[in-house]
């Protein structure tokens, strides 16, 4: 990431706020404003883009070994790959 450190300031604000909310923007709970954002930064952004394919791997693996969608086991999967950050 190239640029002055005001840019820099505001990559990483927005880098911290699309990554609290890309388990949201997965389960289609965020606006269509901020889905817009999260979409313009993932684009920008190697880590947060890395990050949103393995959620939705690993997501797709979890509804493929369970008929329901099991939210709890899928939210124990998000904290610890954020843990991993
Ligand atoms: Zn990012």
């Amino acid at each position: 990431m190239n640029g002055g450190p005001i840019k820099r300031r505001i990559f990483m604000r927005q880098h911290r706020w699309t990554h609290a909310r890309l388990s949201d923007y997965l389960d289609g709970e965020l606006s269509h404003r901020d889905e817009e954002r999260v979409e313009q930064h993932t684009r920008i952004c190697p880590e947060c883009s890395r990050l949103l394919a393995t959620l939705r791997g690993t997501l797709r693996e979890l509804m493929g070994l369970h008929d329901e969608p099991l939210p709890s086991v899928a939210d124990g999967v998000i904290e610890r790959l954020r843990r991993s950050w």
